[in-house]
């Protein structure tokens, strides 16, 4: 037992390390796979879902790969890749398989989380729109993108998005793909709703205002779980069979000091993010898609701009963005001194090497952080070119901690993915990174089950739990057109999408 610390909270099987939408999904697999299975939250606000997870921190994109135009990249010899495209939409089937799932046991309402919303995808250029055509050439013929829809006709466009061709230039060309069945997330309210749930069901304690600060091995198994009561600065301990670090931004500076081989050479960049928030109810009432356009040379591939129709707390919500911005604060909520910290000895090349080859981001990063809000509205009316200073705001978005890993050739690079780091042992399990993030969180999840409980994922019982949450796992729907429309018509239904 650590010095000063008091062993209050009783031993449990599973300590989920903060309140956002990994920890509920895995939380709530853990407990419909087995019931009797003990679960302690730690979370260091007074809520759920109130940072990276919370609708004003994200774009809300169900991330299934229609619009996003990074998932797709073309190579320098002009070949277009669409297999992350591909994964991230199998992926995004299953999400909508689970929360389905979650809707049918009544854990959730659909409405109160999800609604349809077209995705687009909007370039202007010659070069660009013959990139979005071949794009389109190769996406429509395979099942997951059968919907989209690709035109060059103006008016057409305007159809779709009257904002984004009002007043435009008609000097250059412009390409757009749609499809239909897109959807905004409510990420924060999905969080809530699913620490509700788990708060009900017997063997599970939430705790708030709880702030985890080292897990230790515990001298008689398992893992000593260090963490401060916040509110009476009581430091207090708790001894878990599995710990799984679901504290977003924070999840690299607890993966940094847990005694695993697997945190060395991760380093984390924090890039926080702003939007423009429309306050004009006419505009934001025009607008009914999440346009998606194509990065600026230099850029991350999460700063795609984009013009988005959002749904949040019940209100129609219109937001542009997000512009990049520079802090090293790895939460919202975290302290300044976060990426100082976790530089380590082990980590300190791959995240030098990362840097000297990603010289064009933090160029990228200096240009955003000196943007006035004059500029970034110039940068708006790229997209939405009737745009007035006076209709938008600005509004702080969360913060990103991009993964740096150690890497043979380079000694390190930067990634934009989603990663999961699990010990050997499968008693400690992290999730590294945002992008595609929550859309994919329940993929995510029940992919790390046989690496953290080996034994029972091979068992009859779970077997049959786990096709019952999410059919699709492990099948490959790109492949298979009955089963595509059929998994699509049945959640459609429960969700409320057409
Ligand atoms: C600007 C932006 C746009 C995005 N857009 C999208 C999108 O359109 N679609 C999409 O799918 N994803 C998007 N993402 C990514 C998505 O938001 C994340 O992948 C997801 O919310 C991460 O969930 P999480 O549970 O890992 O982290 P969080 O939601 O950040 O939750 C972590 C929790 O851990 C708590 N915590 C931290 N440290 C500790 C500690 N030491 N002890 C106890 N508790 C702690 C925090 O308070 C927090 O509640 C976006 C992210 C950003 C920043």
């Amino acid at each position: 037992m650590s010095k000063g610390v008091k062993p209050l909270i009783p031993d449990t099987d599973v300590a989920l390390i903060g309140a956002g939408i990994m920890s509920a999904t895995l939380g709530i697999i853990l407990k419909e796979l087995n019931p009797n299975i003990t679960i302690q939250v730690f979370e260091r606000l007074d809520k759920a879902g109130m940072e990276s997870s919370d609708a004003w921190n994200n774009a809300g994109t169900g991330h299934a790969a229609f619009c996003e135009l990074n998932y797709t990249p073309q190579q320098a010899d002009g070949f277009i890749d669409i297999s992350k495209a591909t994964k991230i939409c199998e992926a995004y089937e299953v999400s909508k398989e689970f929360w389905s799932y979650l809707v049918e046991k009544k854990y959730v309402a659909a409405s109160d989380f999800i609604s349809q919303v077209p995705h687009m995808s909007f370039v202007w250029g010659t070069d660009n729109v013959d990139y979005l055509k071949k794009r389109y050439d190769l996406m429509h013929h395979n099942l997951l993108f059968s919907e989209m829809q690709y035109t060059e006709d103006r008016d057409q466009i305007a159809q779709w998005s009257p904002l984004i061709m009002r007043e435009r230039s008609s000097r250059e060309p412009v390409a757009a793909t749609r499809v239909g069945g897109g959807t905004d997330v409510n990420f924060g309210e999905l969080t809530r709703s699913l620490f509700k749930q788990l708060a009900k069901m017997p063997g599970v304690t939430i705790h708030y205002n709880i702030e985890t600060l080292d897990i230790d091995p515990h001298k008689k198994g398992g893992w000593e779980v260090i963490v401060r009561n916040l509110l009476h600065e009581q430091k207090e301990s708790c001894r878990a069979k599995f710990v799984f670090l679901g504290a977003g931004g924070a999840t690299l500076s607890l993966l940094k000091k847990a005694e695993i081989k697997e945190r060395n050479g991760y380093g984390g960049f924090p890039v926080s993010g702003l939007w423009l928030k429309c306050l004009n109810e006419e505009l934001i009432q025009q607008h009914q898609a999440k346009v998606y356009g194509k990065a600026s040379v230099g850029s991350p591939p999460m700063s795609v701009p984009h013009v988005d129709t959002r749904i949040i707390a019940g209100k129609k919500e219109l937001l542009f963005g997000p512009f990049a911005g520079f802090s090293t604060k790895f939460l919202k909520g975290g302290s300044r001194f976060d990426l100082a910290k976790s530089i380590k000895s082990d980590n300190l090349f791959p995240m030098l090497s990362a840097g000297i080859r990603n010289l064009p981001l933090t160029k990228y990063l200096i240009d955003q952080v000196r943007l006035t809000h004059q500029d970034r509205v110039e940068v708006l009316r790229e997209y939405v070119p009737v745009a007035q200073l006076k209709d938008w705001e600005l509004k702080e978005a969360g913060q990103r901690v991009q993964v740096i890993k150690k890497d043979e050739g380079s000694g390190g690079k930067l990634e934009f993915g989603t990663e999961a780091v699990v010990s050997q042992d499968g008693s400690v399990a992290a999730l590294l990174g945002a992008s595609p993030g929550a859309s994919t969180a329940a993929a995510i999840m029940f992919g790390i089950l046989p690496r953290i409980f080996p034994q029972e994922s091979k068992s009859t019982a779970w077997q049959n739990k786990l096709k019952e949450m999410a059919p699709s796992f492990g099948v490959s729907l790109s492949k298979d057109e009955g089963l595509v429309n059929e998994t699509r018509k049945r959640t459609g239904a429960i969700l409320g999408l057409q």
